[in-house]
């Protein structure tokens, strides 16, 4: 059996009139898995399969999920060592939804340790590796899903993107990478690092591919307040009407610009309009009010990690302030510097200084958003600003890294729909390029994603 360069929507179609069975697929995935991951570090958790018997249309067949989504009774370690034994006791709403459509969880992706990074090399698991050149970063944080999608490991994945964590990976491989709109996909589950910014999402080989399990997954929740029936409508955009935004296209390097600028030359040639907007102000403020705000959550979020009710047990002699430090030890360090960014950014004096003048910036960038959007279809940027850095430089040059979202961070600032396709080559690694909607027009941007891989036609899929 091989499935190389199989879209999972073809796989689907054969497994449906009996070709091949649910069974060889899982097989063939998983040996790939078992033989790559040594190279890769895709996986933290990797699922022998079971024989599968389901009528539902995923047939049983196992998906890849990033380890930061829980998995009833599959340890879910936000590839950090403060949950290296975690296994939680029910399932992310997303995960039940694939379950319920006859899925099967193949493994637990690595990833930046709790979804705090763009290269996959903060993980207390050891780095990722991008299988194109394995001494290049795959990107992150959803580093293993989209590695495993682009080296045959796994057919199709769900990650999660706060910042750019399914696009930036995916760019780096050469896959698909779907940020649904904020509130799309439920959150119940999704282990929090920034949750006014956060979606879970899919990573794919085709846009189709990625739209197939977006629509199992989508949809309200009770459980996840923020949550809304995003409309699943298919939609025929005709000849999409494109805004360039041309002060974000600046800040990536010379090569990047070259394939992305070519794209437009093809995509124009396929019937794409395409108009260009110099001026976005709010450019220069994006990176601060993202991160301004992503810390401060997360400083919230993670202080529930108190040696208490997580982590290895400890047996620390003295009083509760030396617990705590010893309990905080099993953060990494790229974690512990956003947790004391975030408190900074919180405490009395600052709060009103940067947290409050990050959420009205963010606010002012939603409207401007919207305003530019008006007689237009989708915003066309580069996805990231820089092809693929070898392994260790990420650690080496932090701010680098953070630099490195400039492109990402404006849809998970408006709640936009935005995905990820590549659009061209350099040298042996991809280029991506992302279009993005306005919130709740998902079903158009995958359309328009859709039209733009047939007429670029950068990686073939059968
Ligand atoms: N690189 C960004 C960060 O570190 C985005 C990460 C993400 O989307 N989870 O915050």
């Amino acid at each position: 059996m091989n499935l190389k360069g199989r879209s999972f929507l073809t796989i689907l179609r054969d497994v449906e009139r009996g070709s091949i069975s649910p069974d060889d697929v899982n097989e063939y995935y998983y040996r790939n898995a078992l033989a790559l991951n040594n190279t890769i570090n895709a996986y933290i958790t990797l699922i022998k399969p079971q024989q599968s018997s389901s009528d539902g249309p995923l047939r049983g067949i196992g998906i890849a999920v990033k380890d930061n989504i829980s998995t009833r009774g599959i340890r879910t370690t936000c590839a950090s060592r403060m949950l290296e034994n975690y296994v939680p006791p029910y399932d992310a709403t997303a995960v039940e939804r694939l379950k319920n459509n006859g899925g099967s969880i193949l493994g637990k992706t690595n990833m930046d340790e709790f979804a705090m990074g763009s290269s996959g090399e903060n993980s207390a698991f050891g780095p990722t590796r991008n299988p194109i050149n394995t001494d290049y970063v795959p990107g992150g944080s959803s580093s293993g899903s989209a590695a495993a999608v682009a080296a045959e490991m796994a057919p199709i994945a769900l990650g999660s993107d706060t910042g750019g964590s399914i696009r930036a990976p995916a760019s780096f491989t050469g896959t698909v990478g779907f940020k649904p709109s904020y509130g799309a996909v439920s959150r119940y589950g999704l282990i929090a690092y920034a949750n006014s910014l956060e979606v879970i999402g899919v990573i794919s080989k085709t846009v189709k591919d990625a739209e197939l399990l977006f629509k199992m997954i989508a949809g309200r929740d009770l459980r996840d307040s923020t949550s809304f029936n995003v409309d699943l409508t298919s939609r025929d955009v005709g000849r999409p009407r494109i805004l360039v935004l041309r002060s974000f296209v600046r800040m990536a390097d010379e090569r990047v610009q070259k394939v992305f600028y070519d794209s437009i030359s093809k995509l124009e040639r396929a019937g794409f309009i395409f108009d260009y907007l110099d001026e976005f102000r709010e450019i220069d403020y994006v990176l601060s009010s993202y991160y301004t705000i992503a810390c401060a959550e997360a400083s919230t979020n993670l202080s529930r990690y108190d040696g208490i009710r997580y982590g290895p047990r400890l047996d620390v002699a003295g009083n509760w302030r030396s617990y705590i430090e010893a309990a905080r030890g099993f953060f990494g360090s790229e974690v512990k510097a956003r947790i004391m960014m975030g408190t900074f950014i919180l405490s009395a004096g600052y709060y009103e200084t940067y947290y409050l003048k990050a959420l009205q910036i963010r606010k002012e960038i939603r409207a401007e958003f919207e305003r530019i959007m008006k007689g237009y279809d989708a915003v066309y940027i580069p996805t990231m600003p820089v092809l693929p850095w070898k392994i260790g430089e990420g650690i080496r040059d932090p701010k680098m890294a953070y630099a490195a979202d400039v492109l990402t961070v404006l849809p998970n600032l408006t709640g936009s729909p935005a995905i990820s396709i590549p659009v061209g080559k350099s040298g042996e690694f991809f280029v991506g390029g992302q279009f993005i909607g306005l919130r709740g027009d998902d079903m158009k941007i995958i359309s328009i994603a859709s039209e733009a891989e047939n007429a670029l036609e950068v990686v073939r899929h059968e």
